[in-house]
């Protein structure tokens, strides 16, 4: 896809004017606005049927969850089904449902676990979890991108030294669209007071220390004083699934 253009002044000049240092213009704008004015600025930039809310229902997804239907709820959100989630997780996507009248797309991947076995063998996230996510998730990701212009994650500063650098608003070259991350600056802290101000159905897991949750073979619990998401990949050098970074081909 190429850049967006839109009806709307500020994205027409980063896309007349192109670079990034146009969308880092606009990130240091709304850096400090609250993320459901940055939101709202998304959907009024780029349309409520052209953005789409990524949720894989952790802490940081079932607050997006409820700012955006706070802002429309004509906005998407889809979730990809690895066929491979905590029992829990599936729990709280179902309250978030029950609670939000919103439009929960399910993504799949295109083999079944048995396809996928017959394919590649038993229990490929124990041999190559690259190849497992790129499957079960990054081509499901672009598939449903490809219908967007604007995408909205739950990306923080704090997760991780690789997310360190996350902007507000930026142009996501892997899968050709605007990236938005209203949370990049809030803290752990801010996101769960959030979620305990409006009462937000979340992950279970979460209070018996998971703070990151993935599919359930590669997620373990993390001890005192380990990074927040130390329980992924844990004992492999992975750390993200590829539907941030390098996996997108
Ligand atoms: Fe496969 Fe693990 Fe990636 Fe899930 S997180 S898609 S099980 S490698």
């Amino acid at each position: 896809m190429s850049r967006p253009s839109t009806e709307q002044a500020v994205l027409q000049d980063i896309s007349a004017n192109t670079t990034e240092e146009q969308f880092k213009q606009v990130a240091d704008e709304l850096k400090h606005a609250h993320p459901i004015d940055i939101i709202r600025w998304g959907v009024e930039q780029i349309g409520a049927s052209a953005i789409t809310l990524a949720c894989s229902f952790g802490y940081e997804d079932v607050a997006l969850v409820d700012m955006v239907s706070k802002v429309d709820p004509e906005v998407d959100i889809f979730y990809l089904d690895t066929n491979l989630h905590f029992s829990e997780t599936y729990e709280v996507r179902d309250r978030l449902r029950k609670r939000y009248p919103l439009n929960f797309i399910r993504v799949t991947p295109a083999l079944t676990l048995e396809e996928q076995a017959a394919e590649y063998g038993d229990e490929l996230w124990k041999r190559d979890p690259d190849q497992c996510c790129r499957m079960r998730k990054v081509e499901p990701l672009k598939q449903i991108l490809s219908g967007y212009q604007g995408w909205i994650t739950g990306i923080r500063r704090e997760q991780s030294i690789t997310r360190a650098h996350t902007e507000v608003v930026e142009w996501d070259a892997g899968f050709g669209l605007i990236k938005l991350n209203p949370l990049a600056f809030w803290t752990t802290e801010q996101v769960w007071s959030y979620i305990h101000e409006h009462n937000i159905p979340y992950n279970r897991l979460h209070d018996q220390n998971y703070p990151s949750i993935g599919c359930f073979p590669c997620t373990r619990q993390v001890k005192p004083g380990e990074d927040p998401r130390a329980g992924r990949w844990a004992g492999s050098t992975k750390t993200e699934c590829g539907l941030h970074n390098s996996l997108v081909k």
